[in-house]
């Protein structure tokens, strides 16, 4: 049964219950805190008893702690006035100069541990009868186990509260967590609906050419519906390709691919060594630029790999003629690494600027160019850049060219 009461009441009860049996003209009940070494005052008489809540602590060294208090004994002195010198302190000093003479401490243990007093002091000289410490011992250890009680009550309650408090964040946390498993399940549905709507186009597209196909005997008629499904069938199998990335991204988001230390302009080389024959066949040129002894970034080189191919292959699809520029730097003040693909293309529209890096976007093109692609691409790569706590920056001019800046943490950046 949890009581509510206080130390400080229960010594107040007790003291005057003390009152009533033993004449005292000074009553005092403290409580030892042998850890900030202080005695904490719980009910005090001096003249009528007052409750004194948070009194002033007394410093532990100015208390009159005899051995025998240790050993569970009372000690009793006829007239404080006549202490020796060794048995003196501040506090029975004190008393004395009050005008107390005869002078009792009676320890509060509980099971062998000195947790308090109980101490008396009468303005006459002399003894105490033994009834009268008999009873005042008897009432000492009643305070002490009560006291005792309301102790561990109290502390059962803090930790009840905690518990409770604890127990009521993990539930928030939970709440939170399927807020957000609910998101994710959302973006999920709304990938699916997405992926199907985009298959359902080059499939339709399929049939219908077969079916012409079929149906026509002229051979350049023929061959032109051969050309079509040509174009839908690669159409389709990039669009299966950039679905398979985004389900591998969303694996290794879960999955927390391993980082490691990458060189990004081993990477960059990698890249634009696999693709030059491309680009000089498209007839552009490719320029690359590669700040020497570019320190490390944390990372996954595969991912970082397809950051690079994707804005580059971006960078020749949207580019009818001129020139790529690949450049990596070192930005001190940011301290970060950063990776810029500029183009000299159609550029991006205004209003195509804000949806860029959402999946199947794709943005207008300028009359007559039917630059084939997903809308995937741009996704892919701002997923990356967030898994790597990086950031990516697009600048264009609309006929005149785009540049994308990914700016990823150095090595010593990771969290
Ligand atoms: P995709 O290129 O397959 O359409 P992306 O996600 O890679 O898909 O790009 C989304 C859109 O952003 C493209 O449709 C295009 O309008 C625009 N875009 C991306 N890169 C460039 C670029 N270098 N120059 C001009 N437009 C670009």
């Amino acid at each position: 049964i949890l009581s509510a009461q206080s130390p400080y009441e229960i010594a107040t009860g007790m003291l005057q219950q003390i009152d009533r049996l033993i004449a005292a003209d000074r009553i005092g009940v403290v409580m030892f805190d042998f850890g900030s070494e202080e005695v904490i005052p719980l009910a005090l008489k001096i003249g009528s008893i007052a409750q004194p809540g948070p009194l002033a602590s007394i410093p532990l060294y100015e208390y009159p702690l005899q051995d025998s208090l240790w050993e569970g004994q009372f000690s009793h002195v006829d007239d404080l006035t006549m202490l020796s010198e060794l048995e003196r302190s501040p506090m029975t000093d004190r008393w004395g100069a009050d005008g107390m003479r005869s002078y009792t401490i009676f320890p509060m243990l509980i099971q062998g541990r000195l947790i308090g007093a109980l101490h008396l002091a009468q303005e006459t000289p002399g003894p105490r009868s033994v009834e009268e410490l008999s009873i005042a011992r008897e009432l000492t250890d009643q305070i002490a186990v009560a006291i005792n009680q309301a102790d561990l009550n109290a502390r059962i309650q803090r930790h009840t509260a905690e518990l409770e408090q604890r127990v009521a964040e993990r539930t928030r946390e939970l709440a939170e967590a399927n807020t957000r498993l609910q998101e994710l399940d959302r973006l999920k549905s709304k990938f699916v609906a997405d992926v199907s709507h985009e298959l359902r186009t080059p499939i339709t597209n399929l049939s219908m050419y077969l079916h012409l196909l079929e149906r026509t005997t002229a051979p350049r008629k023929r061959s032109q519906y051969a050309e079509v499904l040509n174009t839908q069938v690669t159409r389709l199998a990039r669009l299966v390709e950039g679905i398979l990335d985004v389900s591998r991204l969303d694996l290794s988001t879960r999955n927390r691919v391993a980082f490691s230390p990458v060189r990004l302009n081993l990477v960059v080389e990698q890249i634009a060594s696999a693709n030059r024959p491309r680009i000089e066949t498209a007839g552009l040129t490719l320029d690359i630029d590669l700040m020497p002894e570019l320190p490390d970034v944390w990372g996954e080189p595969n991912q970082l790999a397809q950051v690079v191919a994707n804005l580059l292959n971006n960078a020749v699809n949207y580019t009818p003629a001129g020139q790529i520029i690949l450049r990596t730097g070192y930005d001190e003040r940011r301290g970060n690494v950063y990776l810029t693909v500029s183009d000299t293309g159609i550029g991006i529209e205004a209003e195509d600027l804000p949806h860029l890096f959402d999946r199947f976007y794709r943005g207008h093109q300028p009359e007559g160019l039917d630059i084939p692609g997903t809308g995937l691409g741009l996704g892919i790569v701002k997923e990356i850049v967030d898994l790597h706590q990086g950031t990516i920056v697009v600048e264009s001019t609309p006929g005149s060219g785009s540049t994308f800046t990914v700016s990823l943490p150095l090595l010593g950046g990771r969290s």
